[in-house]
């Protein structure tokens, strides 16, 4: 089997990309023995700090403890990668969940690697900054989430939407669009064949929708056709309802060509800022270079805080956590479709979701919901998002709305419905 050809992939902003040789000292010092004596890099004296020791209670377990030693530490820089003992856990997990055949894998043929991000989203953000070239071609589902798009657009790339229903993007629709396009062209630079594929797999924002297996499949082999790579955005793998929990492209990444972004916004904290990127060396390196030089790292207090709960709970008591906020998310979902039929069920179309936080409702003789969720729904004192903020373009009227049954409690979200079908009765 050929390697991967990276280069063809990273742009020229992200290849004139070099090691900062500050970074660089603070990786090192990372890593060097209590006995170092190190009169380089710039780092500040945290005896000088205000914030001495701190206690965390954690529900339904022992406390955190930031002792002085760890206090200092969590108020210093770290490293552009992430902390080693988050990194090293995170690796486990994720060779724990996806078993990706990457694992083994040399550097140059994409070994797996990883590194932490201010969520998910920073990963996203940079992946697209390493990738994407004005004029280019990007292939993403639609409707799709609003912060990728707004991440995607200033690029001056083109988007190219696939078709999704209730599983998410329609095989056929990805090799029907990319049917313009000779595989072969993949190896003719001059060419304009797109080479990034993006997806949320589970759970969809906004539409809620899951892949199967299968259809996971047959778009890794139509991406190994056209030499795609594959970003994989998956922040509600975490939230999926049903076990066993469908693969996800990680691993069935044979070739390396997948770039995966998971994020604790949903399970632990979205204000903490973690999220990681796991994907192939050479292209996490990449990123590693760009974190050096913009947010130089994530926050090494929230990485201690994770890292010291993860250690606490282990492999198993993490997932035993997950399965506790599954088990609300799953109530939830239950309660605004019991909701949605005692007063929509005439009104409006909907599939129930199999993961994640989001109904995804097409609004029936309304061609377009933005007048009537912006304005009247305001009005009513009911908030949901028109769906045309999720198309690729935003011109173009949308049926469609996006409930979410995360925060609300069952009772508001049946008088928000009641609301809902009020206002679309009065509309129609
Ligand atoms: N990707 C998708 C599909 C999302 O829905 C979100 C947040 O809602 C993100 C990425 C970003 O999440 P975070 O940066 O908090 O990990």
């Amino acid at each position: 089997m050929d390697n991967m050809n990276y280069s063809r992939f990273i742009n020229a902003v992200s290849a004139a990309r070099k090691l900062s040789p500050i970074r660089v000292l603070t990786e090192l010092l990372q890593r060097s023995s209590p006995t170092m004596i190190s009169l380089a890099g710039g780092m500040p004296n945290p005896d000088m700090f205000p914030f001495e020791c701190a206690n965390f209670t954690i529900k339904g377990g022992p406390s955190i403890t930031f002792g002085q030693e760890t206090m200092k530490r969590a108020l210093q820089y770290s490293g552009s990668a992430g902390i080693p003992e988050l990194v090293s856990w995170m690796k486990d997990l994720q060779k724990h969940l996806h078993n990706p055949p990457t694992a083994n894998y040399s550097p140059e043929q994409g070994q797996m690697d990883l590194c932490v991000t201010n969520g998910s989203q920073e990963a996203l953000s940079k992946v697209f900054e390493m990738l994407v070239s004005p004029g280019d071609t990007v292939l993403l589902e639609c409707p799709t989430y609003a912060g990728t798009l707004a991440s995607l657009q200033p690029l001056g790339c083109k988007l190219l939407g696939i078709t999704t229903d209730q599983h998410g993007a329609i095989p056929q629709s990805l090799s029907d669009t990319l049917s313009r396009w000779k595989p072969e062209e993949a190896k003719d630079p001059s060419s304009d064949i797109p080479k990034v594929l993006y997806t949320i797999p589970n759970g969809g924002n906004p539409t809620g929708a899951s892949m199967t297996a299968e259809r996971k499949m047959e778009i890794y082999q139509i991406a190994r056709k056209y030499d795609l790579l594959i970003i994989e955005d998956d922040p509600y793998f975490f939230l999926q309802f049903e076990k066993p929990w469908a693969p996800s492209f990680l691993s069935l990444d044979v070739d390396g060509r997948v770039l995966r972004t998971d994020s604790f916004s949903k399970i632990l904290s979205s204000g903490l800022r973690i999220g990681f990127l796991t994907g192939p060396k050479p292209l996490v390196n990449r990123i590693v270079l760009h974190i050096q030089c913009s947010t130089m790292h994530t926050s090494t207090f929230s990485q201690i805080l994770v890292a010291e709960l993860l250690h606490q709970w282990g492999q198993s008591g993490f997932l035993a956590h997950v399965d506790r906020v599954i088990e609300f998310y799953k109530k939830q979902r239950e309660a605004m479709q019991t909701s949605a039929e005692r007063w929509l069920k005439d009104l409006v179309e909907w599939n129930v979701p199999s993961a994640g936080m989001f109904f995804w409702m097409k609004l029936k003789g309304i061609p377009d919901s933005h007048q009537l969720i912006s304005e009247k729904a305001l009005e009513k004192e009911v908030l949901l998002v028109p769906g045309q903020v999720f198309m690729l373009d935003s011109s173009v009227p949308c049926a469609y709305v996006r409930a979410a049954y995360s925060i609300s409690t069952p009772e508001q979200i049946d008088q928000g419905f009641q609301r809902l079908a009020a206002l679309i009765k009065e509309s129609i």
